[in-house]
C-alpha cells in the first residue's frame, strides 16, 4: 500500500477516537488536505467527517477499511493549527474528537451543505449618478458624495454607518437611475469610516504600551480595570495596533445581544471588516462571518463563546472581555472554557491574549500573583467620573414593602424628585419564587424537580425555572381546596408592581428575560432608557452587563445574601462580582453615584471587606480561604455526573467508576463521592456526582485519560446518562 493513503477522519459520534477510511473510488489521497469535509458511510447511515491526517497504516485491517463516499471541497475549511487546537481541546476536556470538530463548524457546513457565497450587498454610482447634483435634498447629496470616492461601490453596512439608515433615499436614487445595487467580494470591501477617538489617560496608555511592545510572541495579560475605567478604549487601541501590523484579532464577549452598544462602538471605530459571530444571527450570516475570517477577509472577529474556534490564518491578538463571566464556559455537551482555550490558543499561535474585567475571576488573579499573567491596572474611572459610594442597609427589623426597606424607598424618592434615574437590582424574574397555601402550608413544588415553581402572574403561570415545566395557576389549593393561596417572596414582576404603586408618575423599565423575549425588545428598552424616557430601571443580571447608563445616580441591590451562605464555594465570588458590576452602573458620567445594598448580615466579614476595601481585597480574602481548603485555583477538579430515571442507577454507575479508577494510577488524586447532586431530581431524572480532585493538573489528566474512555464499557453505564466536566464552574 502506498504511504499515507489512509484517511484518519473525525466523525461526529460519541467515541473517543477518529476513524480510518480509504479515499473515495478514483480519488488520489495525495490530492486531499487535512481540514476538508468528506461524506462517509458510518454504521448503517452516512456522516460528514473532517479529514484530520493521512497515515500509512491502520489498526483496522486493510480489507475492512471502507472508502469515503465523496469529497466536499478541495480547499481545507480548517487549517492544521485549527485542527490541532480542536484535538487538544477534545483531549483536555475528555470529549469525542469528532463531536468537537463538528461543533466548530458553522451549522450548514456541519450538515454537509455547500459553503455560502461571501459577496456582500452594496451600492455604487451609475454614470449618471457621477454628475448628479440633487438640489434641496441634502441626504441624497450626502449619499452621492459618499459613494463618489468608491468606484467599486460600498457595502450597505458601511454606507449606513456613514449616512445613517438611508434605505428610502437609496430607493429614490435608484429610481432616478443614479445608484445601483452591486455585490462586493470580501477583498474589495473598503474599510469602514473612522469613528471619534478619545485621548487616552496614562493608565490606558501604559496598558496599551505593555501589550503592544509584546505583540510578537505569547504573553497573557489581565486588564483589571474598575467599571467605566475605559477598558474598551484599550481594546480598541490594541486592535488598531494589531491591524496595522496586518494581523487578525479575535474578540470574545459574554453576550453580544445584551450589549448592542458595544457592537456599535466597535463598528464605528475599527477601519476594517468585522465579522460578528453570535447566536442572534441567521445561520447564513454566521457562516459568512466564519468563512470571511477563515479566508483572512475579516480582520476582526467579534463573537461569543464558540467564536474561540474560528479559523484565523493571521491571528495576532485575542481579547476576552468580562473574562470572569460564566457564559464563557459551555455547560452541556462539549464542556469547554473559551477563556481558558484562548490562553492555549494564544500560546500555540505565539501571540498576546488580553483578559479584561472589573471583577476578575480568582483563577486569573491567582495567575497574576504567580507571574503566569502580567497584570495591567486601570484603577480609576475614565473621563473624570468618580467611583460610586457603597453602603449597606440593615433590613433585619425593617418593615419591607415588596422587598423594599423604608430607607431605600426614601432614597429612591429623593433621587426621583431630583430628576435622576435609579436602578434596582433583583436577580429573580417572575412575580414570586413560590406560592403557598395559607391554610395547609402547601407549596408550589415542581412535579419533576426538587425545586419550587415560580409564579408568573402576568402570564398566569407557575413555571419551573430549572426544567421549564409550566402549568396554569391554581384557583384553589390542590391539597386542601382552600382559596387562600399567597405569593411568597419577590420577583421582578412584583417589584415593578410595588414601584408603580409607590411612584405612579415615574415610568419604569423592567429588564429581564421575560420582558425582552421578543426580538428587538431589549434594544428598544435600552434606547428609551438613554433618551431619558424611564426614571426607574429594574431588572435581573441582564442589567448588570456592561451597559452605560450615564444618568443613573442610585443603585439599589435588594437581595444578595444567598451568595454568602451557599454550599457552592464559588457563590461568594459570584456575589461580589455581581455587586461590583451592578454598582458599576451608578454615576458613570458627571453625576456622582450611590449604591445601597439591603442585607440581613451587615456584619458579615466578606461583605465588609467588599464594600470597604473593594473587589481586589475581597478576592484576596477568598483566595486565602481557597488555599487553606485546597480548592481551585489551588487544586484541579473534574466532575463526573450521572443521571437516570430511577434512584440507584446513577450512584451505582459512579461507584463502578470509583472501582474502575483503582485499576489506574490514582496517586495524588482524591475521589469525593458518589453523592446525590445538590438538586437531586431535575426534569424527572435522579442525579449524582463524583468529584475528582488533584493538586496537580497533570495527575488529574493522567487519570482522566485512562478512566473516561473506559467508562462506556461498564455495564452500569448502559442505564445512565453520564458526562465529565473538566474544570467545572458549577456544581449543579
Ligand atoms: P469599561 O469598558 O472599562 O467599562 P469604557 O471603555 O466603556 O469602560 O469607558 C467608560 C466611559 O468612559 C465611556 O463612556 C468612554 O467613552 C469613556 N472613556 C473611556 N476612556 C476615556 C478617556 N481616555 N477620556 C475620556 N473618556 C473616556
Ligand atoms: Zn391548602
Ligand atoms: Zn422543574
Amino acid at each position: 500500500m502506498p504511504s499515507r493513503s489512509i484517511l484518519r477522519i473525525a466523525v461526529p459520534a460519541p467515541l473517543y477516537t477518529c476513524f480510518d477510511y480509504l479515499p473515495p473510488e478514483g480519488v488520489d489521497a495525495a490530492t486531499l488536505s487535512p481540514g476538508i469535509r468528506l461524506h462517509l458511510p458510518f454504521g448503517r447511515g452516512e456522516r460528514i467527517g473532517v479529514l484530520v491526517e493521512k497515515v500509512s497504516s491502520s489498526s483496522v485491517d486493510a480489507a475492512s477499511l471502507k472508502p469515503a463516499t465523496a469529497v466536499l471541497e478541495s480547499q481545507p475549511l480548517l487549517a492544521d493549527q485549527d485542527l490541532q487546537l480542536l484535538l487538544w481541546a477534545a483531549s483536555y476536556y475528555q470529549h469525542p474528537p469528532g463531536e468537537v470538530i463538528a461543533a466548530a463548524l458553522p451549522v450548514r457546513l456541519r450538515r454537509g451543505e455547500e459553503q455560502v457565497q461571501l459577496a456582500q450587498p452594496g451600492w455604487r454610482l451609475t454614470t449618471c449618478g457621477e454628475t448628479a447634483q440633487p438640489t434641496h435634498a441634502p441626504r441624497q447629496l450626502q449619499v452621492i458624495q459618499t459613494l463618489k470616492g468608491q468606484p467599486k461601490g460600498m457595502t450597505q453596512q458601511a454606507l449606513y454607518a456613514l449616512c445613517g439608515s438611508c434605505r428610502p433615499i437609496l430607493r429614490t436614487l435608484e429610481e432616478k437611475g443614479w445608484v445601483e445595487p452591486c455585490e462586493l467580494e470580501p477583498q474589495q470591501i473598503p474599510p469602514m469610516p473612522e469613528g471619534s477617538r478619545l485621548t487616552l489617560n496614562p493608565a490606558q496608555q501604559d496598558a496599551i504600551t505593555a501589550v503592544s511592545s509584546n505583540m510578537q510572541g505569547f504573553n497573557a495579560f489581565l486588564l483589571n480595570g474598575v467599571t467605566g475605567s475605559g477598558k474598551t478604549e484599550v481594546y480598541l487601541g490594541l486592535i488598531e495596533t494589531a491591524l496595522a501590523a496586518g494581523r487578525q484579532v479575535l474578540v470574545l464577549v459574554p453576550e453580544i445581544a445584551l450589549t448592542p452598544q458595544l457592537m456599535q462602538r466597535f463598528q464605528s471605530r475599527i477601519r476594517a471588516p468585522i465579522a460578528l459571530l453570535h447566536s442572534g444571527l441567521s445561520e447564513r450570516k454566521r457562516e459568512q462571518g466564519w468563512l470571511a475570517a477563515s479566508q483572512g477577509a475579516a480582520a476582526v472577529v467579534l463573537g461569543t463563546r464558540s467564536a474561540i474556534f474560528t479559523p484565523l490564518p493571521q491571528l495576532g491578538l485575542i481579547i476576552i472581555d468580562e473574562e470572569h463571566d460564566l457564559s464563557f464556559k459551555q455547560q452541556d455537551g462539549f464542556r469547554y472554557s473559551a477563556r481558558d482555550l484562548a490562553i492555549v490558543r494564544a500560546q500555540r499561535q505565539g501571540c498576546p491574549v488580553v483578559l479584561g474585567s472589573a471583577t476578575p475571576s480568582l483563577e486569573s488573579l491567582h495567575n497574576v500573583a504567580t507571574g503566569r499573567y502580567q497584570g495591567l491596572d486601570l484603577p480609576e474611572r475614565a473621563g473624570g467620573a468618580k467611583p460610586p459610594r457603597i453602603d449597606l442597609l440593615d433590613i433585619r427589623s425593617a418593615p419591607l414593602n415588596g422587598g423594599l426597606s423604608p430607607a431605600l424607598l426614601g432614597r429612591l424618592e429623593k433621587e426621583l424628585a431630583a430628576g435622576n434615574q435609579v436602578l434596582l437590582f433583583l436577580n429573580r424574574r417572575g412575580y414570586a419564587p413560590v406560592v403557598t397555601c395559607h391554610h395547609c402550608g402547601w407549596l408550589s413544588e415542581c412535579p419533576r424537580c426538587d425545586a419550587r415553581m415560580t409564579l408568573h402572574l402576568r402570564s398566569q403561570l407557575l413555571w419551573c425555572h430549572h426544567c421549564g415545566h409550566q402549568r396554569r395557576l391554581y384557583r384553589e389549593c390542590p391539597k386542601c381546596s382552600s382559596s387562600d393561596l399567597r405569593p411568597l417572596g419577590q420577583g421582578t414582576e412584583r417589584l415593578e408592581e410595588v414601584l408603580a404603586e409607590q411612584f405612579p408618575n415615574h415610568p419604569i423599565a423592567r429588564i429581564d428575560r421575560d420582558s425582552t423575549r421578543r426580538k428587538g425588545a431589549l434594544e428598544k428598552l435600552l434606547s428609551a432608557i438613554h433618551d431619558g424616557h424611564y426614571h426607574i430601571l429594574l431588572g435581573t443580571q441582564m442589567l448588570a452587563k456592561g451597559h452605560h447608563f450615564p444618568d443613573v445616580t442610585l443603585v439599589g441591590i435588594l437581595d444578595m445574601d444567598q451568595g454568602l451562605f451557599s454550599a457552592d464555594y464559588r457563590a461568594a465570588e459570584r456575589m461580589a462580582q455581581m455587586v461590583e458590576q451592578v454598582a458599576g452602573r451608578a454615576g458613570r458620567a458627571s453625576k456622582p453615584g450611590r449604591v445601597l445594598i439591603q442585607t440581613r448580615h451587615p456584619d458579615h466579614p466578606l461583605l465588609q471587606t467588599l464594600i470597604h476595601q473593594g473587589y481586589n481585597a475581597f478576592a484576596q480574602v477568598c483566595l486565602d480561604e481557597r488555599r487553606q481548603a485546597a480548592l481551585p485555583p489551588f487544586s484541579y477538579q473534574a466532575l463526573l455526573r450521572a443521571e437516570a430515571g430511577s434512584p440507584e442507577k446513577p450512584i451505582h454507575f459512579l461507584e463502578d467508576a470509583v472501582q474502575q479508577a483503582t485499576h489506574f494510577n490514582t496517586q495524588g488524586v482524591e475521589l469525593w463521592g458518589p453523592v446525590p447532586a445538590p438538586m437531586e431530581r431535575r426534569a424527572g431524572r435522579i442525579r449524582a456526582h463524583l468529584l475528582i480532585q488533584a493538586s496537580h493538573r497533570r495527575t488529574l489528566h493522567q487519570l482522566l485519560r485512562q478512566l473516561i474512555p473506559s467508562l462506556g464499557k461498564l455495564k452500569s453505564a448502559r442505564h445512565v446518562r453520564w458526562s465529565i466536566d473538566v474544570d467545572p464552574q458549577e456544581m449543579l
